[in-house]
Protein backbone atom coordinates (compact mmCIF):
# COMPACT_ATOMS: atom_id res chain seq x y z
CA UNK A 1 0.00 0.00 0.00
CA UNK A 2 1.15 3.59 -0.72
CA UNK A 3 1.18 5.66 1.95
CA UNK A 4 0.79 8.93 0.77
CA UNK A 5 2.25 10.58 -2.53
CA UNK A 6 6.19 10.87 -2.44
CA UNK A 7 8.45 13.51 -2.74
CA UNK A 8 12.16 12.75 -3.99
CA UNK A 9 13.84 9.78 -3.75
CA UNK A 10 11.24 7.08 -2.75
CA UNK A 11 11.81 5.18 0.67
CA UNK A 12 10.30 1.81 1.89
CA UNK A 13 8.62 3.51 4.59
CA UNK A 14 6.33 5.06 2.00
CA UNK A 15 4.72 2.20 1.46
CA UNK A 16 3.40 -0.95 4.00
CA UNK A 17 2.39 -4.32 4.47
CA UNK A 18 -1.13 -4.31 5.54
CA UNK A 19 -3.53 -7.35 6.14
CA UNK A 20 -6.34 -6.83 4.11
CA UNK A 21 -9.83 -7.46 3.67
CA UNK A 22 -10.09 -11.56 2.97
CA UNK A 23 -11.55 -11.89 -0.43
CA UNK A 24 -13.39 -15.99 -0.94
CA UNK A 25 -11.01 -17.60 -3.68
CA UNK A 26 -14.59 -18.02 -5.60
CA UNK A 27 -14.77 -15.43 -8.45
CA UNK A 28 -18.18 -14.27 -8.39
CA UNK A 29 -20.82 -15.83 -10.80
CA UNK A 30 -21.82 -13.49 -13.48
CA UNK A 31 -18.83 -10.86 -13.01
CA UNK A 32 -16.26 -12.47 -16.01
CA UNK A 33 -13.90 -12.20 -13.16
CA UNK A 34 -11.09 -14.34 -12.06
CA UNK A 35 -9.11 -15.12 -9.07
CA UNK A 36 -4.92 -15.43 -9.40
CA UNK A 37 -3.14 -16.23 -6.90
CA UNK A 38 -0.15 -13.83 -7.73
CA UNK A 39 3.61 -15.50 -8.21
CA UNK A 40 5.93 -12.73 -9.10
CA UNK A 41 5.88 -8.88 -9.02
CA UNK A 42 8.21 -6.97 -11.01
CA UNK A 43 9.56 -3.86 -9.88
CA UNK A 44 9.60 -1.11 -12.46
CA UNK A 45 11.27 2.51 -12.49
CA UNK A 46 8.18 3.63 -14.40
CA UNK A 47 5.94 3.04 -10.98
CA UNK A 48 7.88 6.11 -9.03
CA UNK A 49 5.71 8.25 -11.83
CA UNK A 50 2.38 6.66 -10.06
CA UNK A 51 3.80 7.82 -6.45
CA UNK A 52 3.17 11.24 -7.47
CA UNK A 53 -0.37 13.47 -7.53
CA UNK A 54 0.10 13.75 -11.12
CA UNK A 55 -2.34 13.07 -13.50
CA UNK A 56 -1.27 14.39 -17.09
CA UNK A 57 1.12 11.47 -18.27
CA UNK A 58 0.43 8.47 -19.55
CA UNK A 59 -0.79 5.82 -16.19
CA UNK A 60 -2.75 7.44 -13.33
CA UNK A 61 -1.07 7.70 -9.79
CA UNK A 62 -1.63 5.07 -7.47
CA UNK A 63 -4.22 5.74 -4.45
CA UNK A 64 -2.67 6.23 -0.95
CA UNK A 65 -4.16 3.91 1.11
CA UNK A 66 -5.03 1.62 -1.47
CA UNK A 67 -2.65 -2.03 -2.86
CA UNK A 68 -0.34 -0.89 -5.68
CA UNK A 69 -0.36 -2.69 -8.92
CA UNK A 70 2.39 -3.88 -11.53
CA UNK A 71 3.32 -6.53 -13.72
CA UNK A 72 3.31 -9.90 -12.10
CA UNK A 73 3.11 -13.65 -13.30
CA UNK A 74 0.44 -15.11 -11.53
CA UNK A 75 -1.80 -18.77 -11.32
CA UNK A 76 -5.66 -18.92 -12.02
CA UNK A 77 -7.35 -20.50 -9.13
CA UNK A 78 -11.04 -20.00 -10.19
CA UNK A 79 -12.49 -18.08 -12.88
CA UNK A 80 -16.03 -17.04 -14.38
CA UNK A 81 -14.06 -15.90 -17.94
CA UNK A 82 -14.44 -19.34 -19.89
CA UNK A 83 -11.05 -17.56 -21.38
CA UNK A 84 -9.55 -18.18 -18.28
CA UNK A 85 -9.60 -21.72 -16.83
CA UNK A 86 -7.77 -22.80 -12.98
CA UNK A 87 -3.85 -23.75 -13.78
CA UNK A 88 -3.11 -21.09 -16.84
CA UNK A 89 -0.48 -18.81 -16.18
CA UNK A 90 -1.14 -15.29 -17.12
CA UNK A 91 1.29 -12.42 -17.44
CA UNK A 92 0.18 -8.70 -16.76
CA UNK A 93 -0.41 -6.23 -14.47
CA UNK A 94 -1.45 -7.44 -11.12
CA UNK A 95 -2.05 -6.75 -7.71
CA UNK A 96 0.45 -6.05 -5.06
CA UNK A 97 -0.65 -8.62 -2.76
CA UNK A 98 -1.45 -12.51 -2.09
CA UNK A 99 -4.68 -13.17 -4.25
CA UNK A 100 -6.15 -10.57 -6.76
CA UNK A 101 -9.48 -10.10 -8.52
CA UNK A 102 -8.71 -9.89 -12.17
CA UNK A 103 -10.87 -9.17 -15.19
CA UNK A 104 -9.67 -9.63 -18.59
CA UNK A 105 -9.71 -6.38 -19.61
CA UNK A 106 -6.70 -5.84 -17.93
CA UNK A 107 -3.53 -6.11 -19.87
CA UNK A 108 -2.88 -10.12 -19.97
CA UNK A 109 -1.47 -12.29 -21.63
CA UNK A 110 -1.23 -16.22 -21.01
CA UNK A 111 2.20 -18.05 -20.77
CA UNK A 112 2.48 -21.10 -22.34
CA UNK A 113 3.81 -23.58 -19.99
CA UNK A 114 6.00 -25.56 -22.78
CA UNK A 115 8.61 -23.73 -22.15
CA UNK A 116 9.80 -25.64 -19.24
CA UNK A 117 13.12 -24.69 -18.75
CA UNK A 118 12.49 -21.14 -18.77
CA UNK A 119 11.92 -19.72 -15.39
CA UNK A 120 8.36 -18.37 -15.00
CA UNK A 121 9.83 -15.04 -13.48
CA UNK A 122 11.33 -14.29 -16.59
CA UNK A 123 8.08 -13.20 -17.90
CA UNK A 124 9.11 -10.34 -16.07
CA UNK A 125 11.90 -9.30 -17.64
CA UNK A 126 14.41 -11.06 -20.14
CA UNK A 127 10.95 -11.78 -21.99
CA UNK A 128 8.21 -9.23 -20.14
CA UNK A 129 8.23 -5.37 -20.18
CA UNK A 130 12.14 -4.77 -19.72
CA UNK A 131 12.93 -7.03 -22.15
CA UNK A 132 10.46 -5.85 -24.85
CA UNK A 133 11.45 -2.33 -24.70
CA UNK A 134 15.26 -3.61 -25.32
CA UNK A 135 14.50 -4.96 -28.37
CA UNK A 136 11.85 -2.12 -29.76
CA UNK A 137 14.14 0.54 -28.62
CA UNK A 138 17.04 -0.49 -30.07
CA UNK A 139 16.09 -1.93 -33.18
CA UNK A 140 13.08 0.31 -33.85
CA UNK A 141 13.89 3.72 -32.65
CA UNK A 142 18.16 3.40 -32.58
CA UNK A 143 18.07 1.81 -36.44
CA UNK A 144 21.79 -0.09 -35.78
CA UNK A 145 24.14 -0.80 -38.19
CA UNK A 146 26.95 -3.85 -38.00
CA UNK A 147 30.18 -1.24 -36.33
CA UNK A 148 28.71 1.20 -35.08
CA UNK A 149 29.63 2.67 -31.56
CA UNK A 150 26.93 1.89 -28.95
CA UNK A 151 26.79 3.69 -25.57
CA UNK A 152 24.13 2.18 -23.05
CA UNK A 153 23.44 3.84 -19.11
CA UNK A 154 21.99 1.66 -16.05
CA UNK A 155 23.55 -0.99 -18.35
CA UNK A 156 23.09 -4.00 -16.17
CA UNK A 157 19.58 -3.20 -15.31
CA UNK A 158 16.73 -5.07 -16.95
CA UNK A 159 16.52 -3.10 -20.16
CA UNK A 160 19.88 -2.59 -20.41
CA UNK A 161 21.71 -5.60 -20.04
CA UNK A 162 19.86 -7.05 -22.81
CA UNK A 163 20.23 -3.97 -24.82
CA UNK A 164 24.04 -4.20 -25.19
CA UNK A 165 24.14 -8.17 -25.49
CA UNK A 166 21.47 -7.40 -28.77
CA UNK A 167 24.08 -4.83 -29.91
CA UNK A 168 27.16 -7.30 -29.46
CA UNK A 169 24.95 -9.46 -31.96
CA UNK A 170 24.08 -7.42 -34.07
CA UNK A 171 28.58 -6.39 -34.33
CA UNK A 172 28.81 -3.29 -32.73
CA UNK A 173 31.35 -1.70 -30.28
CA UNK A 174 29.23 -1.57 -27.42
CA UNK A 175 30.47 0.22 -23.26
CA UNK A 176 28.19 0.65 -20.64
CA UNK A 177 27.64 2.26 -17.39
CA UNK A 178 26.63 1.39 -14.23
CA UNK A 179 26.61 2.13 -10.67
CA UNK A 180 29.05 0.22 -8.89
CA UNK A 181 32.55 -2.13 -9.99
CA UNK A 182 30.34 -5.10 -9.23
CA UNK A 183 27.89 -3.91 -12.07
CA UNK A 184 30.79 -3.24 -13.89
CA UNK A 185 32.56 -6.45 -13.69
CA UNK A 186 29.22 -8.45 -14.75
CA UNK A 187 29.05 -6.03 -17.97
CA UNK A 188 32.93 -6.74 -18.59
CA UNK A 189 32.71 -10.42 -17.43
CA UNK A 190 29.42 -11.76 -18.05
CA UNK A 191 27.21 -9.84 -20.71
CA UNK A 192 30.33 -9.37 -23.12
CA UNK A 193 30.33 -5.54 -22.79
CA UNK A 194 33.61 -4.28 -24.94
CA UNK A 195 33.62 -1.78 -22.17
CA UNK A 196 32.41 -0.52 -18.85
CA UNK A 197 32.85 2.22 -16.22
CA UNK A 198 31.83 3.00 -13.30
CA UNK A 199 29.82 6.62 -13.28
CA UNK A 200 29.99 7.29 -9.82
CA UNK A 201 33.76 7.48 -9.74
CA UNK A 202 34.17 9.49 -13.03
CA UNK A 203 34.69 13.31 -12.19
CA UNK A 204 34.10 14.57 -15.58
CA UNK A 205 31.35 12.36 -17.58
CA UNK A 206 32.85 14.07 -20.90
CA UNK A 207 35.94 12.67 -20.48
CA UNK A 208 34.95 9.25 -19.56
CA UNK A 209 32.91 9.40 -22.91
CA UNK A 210 35.95 10.59 -24.78
CA UNK A 211 38.25 7.81 -23.45
CA UNK A 212 35.54 5.16 -25.02
CA UNK A 213 34.53 6.60 -27.65
CA UNK A 214 37.01 8.93 -29.29
CA UNK A 215 35.58 8.42 -32.61
CA UNK A 216 32.13 9.32 -30.70
CA UNK A 217 29.18 7.96 -30.82
CA UNK A 218 26.53 6.13 -33.07
CA UNK A 219 23.90 4.85 -30.97
CA UNK A 220 22.79 6.15 -27.09
CA UNK A 221 20.56 4.23 -26.05
CA UNK A 222 19.66 6.46 -22.48
CA UNK A 223 18.25 4.95 -19.22
CA UNK A 224 19.39 7.91 -17.19
CA UNK A 225 18.95 10.77 -18.48
CA UNK A 226 20.42 13.94 -16.71
CA UNK A 227 23.86 14.72 -16.45
CA UNK A 228 25.00 10.85 -18.45
CA UNK A 229 22.52 12.54 -21.32
CA UNK A 230 24.21 15.70 -21.46
CA UNK A 231 27.87 14.49 -21.56
CA UNK A 232 26.95 12.10 -24.50
CA UNK A 233 25.15 14.96 -26.27
CA UNK A 234 28.25 16.31 -26.44
CA UNK A 235 30.07 13.10 -27.85
CA UNK A 236 27.32 12.17 -30.57
CA UNK A 237 28.52 11.31 -33.86
CA UNK A 238 27.33 13.25 -37.07
CA UNK A 239 23.78 11.53 -37.88
CA UNK A 240 23.93 9.88 -34.47
CA UNK A 241 20.80 8.30 -32.67
CA UNK A 242 19.60 8.78 -29.10
CA UNK A 243 16.82 6.16 -27.59
CA UNK A 244 14.85 8.66 -24.95
CA UNK A 245 13.87 5.18 -22.88
CA UNK A 246 13.91 6.44 -19.34
CA UNK A 247 15.29 8.98 -17.14
CA UNK A 248 15.88 7.41 -14.03
CA UNK A 249 18.18 10.18 -12.44
CA UNK A 250 15.12 12.54 -12.87
CA UNK A 251 12.74 10.74 -11.72
CA UNK A 252 12.89 11.25 -8.02
CA UNK A 253 14.06 14.96 -8.04
CA UNK A 254 11.71 16.84 -5.94
CA UNK A 255 12.06 20.15 -8.41
CA UNK A 256 12.18 19.26 -12.21
CA UNK A 257 14.14 22.22 -13.13
CA UNK A 258 17.52 20.63 -13.74
CA UNK A 259 18.17 21.13 -17.35
CA UNK A 260 20.22 19.94 -20.12
CA UNK A 261 22.32 22.16 -20.84
CA UNK A 262 23.79 20.24 -24.75
CA UNK A 263 20.57 19.44 -26.14
CA UNK A 264 22.07 22.40 -28.93
CA UNK A 265 24.46 19.62 -30.27
CA UNK A 266 21.85 17.70 -32.05
CA UNK A 267 21.46 20.58 -34.37
CA UNK A 268 24.53 20.77 -35.80
CA UNK A 269 25.51 17.07 -35.71
CA UNK A 270 21.75 16.33 -36.80
CA UNK A 271 21.78 13.71 -34.21
CA UNK A 272 17.85 12.03 -33.81
CA UNK A 273 16.70 11.77 -30.33
CA UNK A 274 13.92 9.70 -30.39
CA UNK A 275 11.46 9.04 -26.98
CA UNK A 276 9.66 5.86 -26.94
CA UNK A 277 7.30 3.87 -25.15
CA UNK A 278 7.28 0.33 -25.55
CA UNK A 279 4.18 -0.09 -26.03
CA UNK A 280 3.84 1.90 -28.98
CA UNK A 281 5.67 -1.19 -30.78
CA UNK A 282 3.48 -3.97 -29.22
CA UNK A 283 3.25 -5.28 -33.42
CA UNK A 284 6.52 -6.76 -32.74
CA UNK A 285 6.21 -8.53 -29.45
CA UNK A 286 5.64 -11.75 -31.13
CA UNK A 287 9.03 -11.34 -33.02
CA UNK A 288 10.67 -10.35 -29.81
CA UNK A 289 9.57 -13.40 -27.94
CA UNK A 290 10.62 -15.62 -30.26
CA UNK A 291 14.33 -13.70 -31.11
CA UNK A 292 15.48 -13.38 -27.38
CA UNK A 293 14.01 -16.99 -26.28
CA UNK A 294 16.12 -18.35 -29.45
CA UNK A 295 19.28 -16.44 -28.20
CA UNK A 296 18.55 -17.51 -24.58
CA UNK A 297 18.13 -20.99 -25.29
CA UNK A 298 21.00 -21.14 -27.57
CA UNK A 299 23.17 -19.60 -25.42
CA UNK A 300 23.48 -16.43 -27.30
CA UNK A 301 22.83 -14.18 -24.51
CA UNK A 302 22.28 -14.54 -20.29
CA UNK A 303 19.93 -12.57 -18.10
CA UNK A 304 20.68 -11.46 -14.46
CA UNK A 305 17.87 -11.04 -12.05
CA UNK A 306 17.90 -10.17 -8.84
CA UNK A 307 15.19 -11.85 -6.48
CA UNK A 308 13.88 -11.44 -3.38
CA UNK A 309 11.54 -13.55 -1.23
CA UNK A 310 8.63 -12.70 0.48
CA UNK A 311 5.78 -9.59 -0.59
CA UNK A 312 6.94 -8.04 2.74
CA UNK A 313 10.46 -7.00 0.83
CA UNK A 314 8.54 -5.39 -1.85
CA UNK A 315 8.41 -1.88 -0.86
CA UNK A 316 12.64 -2.06 -0.14
CA UNK A 317 13.29 -3.86 -3.55
CA UNK A 318 10.84 -1.03 -5.29
CA UNK A 319 13.12 1.92 -3.78
CA UNK A 320 16.39 0.05 -3.73
CA UNK A 321 15.64 0.98 -8.35
CA UNK A 322 16.58 4.32 -7.27
CA UNK A 323 19.75 3.71 -5.23
CA UNK A 324 21.29 1.14 -8.07
CA UNK A 325 20.69 -1.62 -4.79
CA UNK A 326 19.43 -4.02 -7.68
CA UNK A 327 21.93 -5.91 -9.28
CA UNK A 328 20.05 -7.23 -12.20
CA UNK A 329 15.95 -6.74 -12.95
CA UNK A 330 14.57 -6.89 -9.51
CA UNK A 331 11.49 -9.38 -9.06
CA UNK A 332 9.65 -10.07 -6.10
CA UNK A 333 8.56 -13.84 -5.07
CA UNK A 334 5.19 -13.71 -3.67
CA UNK A 335 5.25 -17.75 -4.33
CA UNK A 336 6.68 -20.32 -6.17
CA UNK A 337 3.58 -22.14 -7.36
P1 LIG B 1 17.02 -1.03 -13.85
O1 LIG B 1 16.97 -2.50 -13.65
O2 LIG B 1 18.11 -0.48 -14.73
O3 LIG B 1 17.05 -0.34 -12.41
C1 LIG B 1 17.20 1.03 -12.27
C2 LIG B 1 18.72 1.38 -12.27
O4 LIG B 1 18.84 2.78 -12.52
C3 LIG B 1 19.39 1.18 -10.93
O5 LIG B 1 19.80 -0.13 -10.70
C4 LIG B 1 20.57 2.13 -11.02
O6 LIG B 1 21.67 1.47 -11.64
C5 LIG B 1 20.06 3.21 -12.00
N1 LIG B 1 19.86 4.48 -11.30
C6 LIG B 1 19.08 4.73 -10.23
N2 LIG B 1 19.15 6.02 -9.86
C7 LIG B 1 20.04 6.60 -10.71
C8 LIG B 1 20.57 7.91 -10.86
N3 LIG B 1 20.20 8.91 -10.04
N4 LIG B 1 21.46 8.15 -11.86
C9 LIG B 1 21.85 7.17 -12.70
N5 LIG B 1 21.38 5.90 -12.62
C10 LIG B 1 20.49 5.63 -11.64
O7 LIG B 1 15.64 -0.49 -14.42
P2 LIG B 1 14.97 -0.88 -15.81
O8 LIG B 1 15.96 -1.57 -16.66
O9 LIG B 1 13.68 -1.52 -15.56
O10 LIG B 1 14.68 0.55 -16.46
C11 LIG B 1 15.73 1.29 -17.08
C12 LIG B 1 15.14 2.56 -17.69
O11 LIG B 1 14.23 2.21 -18.72
C13 LIG B 1 14.35 3.40 -16.68
O12 LIG B 1 14.64 4.76 -16.91
C14 LIG B 1 12.92 3.10 -17.04
O13 LIG B 1 12.06 4.15 -16.67
C15 LIG B 1 13.02 2.93 -18.54
N6 LIG B 1 11.94 2.16 -19.15
C16 LIG B 1 11.31 2.73 -20.23
C17 LIG B 1 10.31 2.05 -20.89
C18 LIG B 1 9.70 2.65 -22.11
O14 LIG B 1 8.74 2.10 -22.65
N7 LIG B 1 10.24 3.77 -22.58
C19 LIG B 1 9.85 0.73 -20.41
C20 LIG B 1 10.65 0.18 -19.32
C21 LIG B 1 11.65 0.90 -18.71
P3 LIG B 1 23.18 1.96 -11.38
O15 LIG B 1 23.63 1.26 -10.13
O16 LIG B 1 23.89 1.53 -12.60
O17 LIG B 1 23.13 3.45 -11.17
Amino acid sequence: ILKKYVDGIPTETDMEVKLGETIGLKAPKGSSCFIVKNLYLSCDPYMRGRMRDFHGSYLPPFVPGQRMEGFGVAKVIDSDDSNYKPGDIICGITGWEEYSLLHSSNELRKIQLDDDDIPLSYHLGLLGMAGFTAYAGFYEICSPKKGECVFVSAASGAVGQLVGQLAKLHGCYVVGSAGSNQKVDLLKNKLGFDEAFNYKEETDLDAALKRYFPEGISIYFDNVGGSMLDAALLNMKVRGRIALCGMVSLQSLSSSSQGINNLYNAIPKRVRLEGFLQSDYLHVFPQFLQHVKGYYKDGKIVYIEDMCEGLELAPAALAGLFSGKNVGKQVVCVAKE
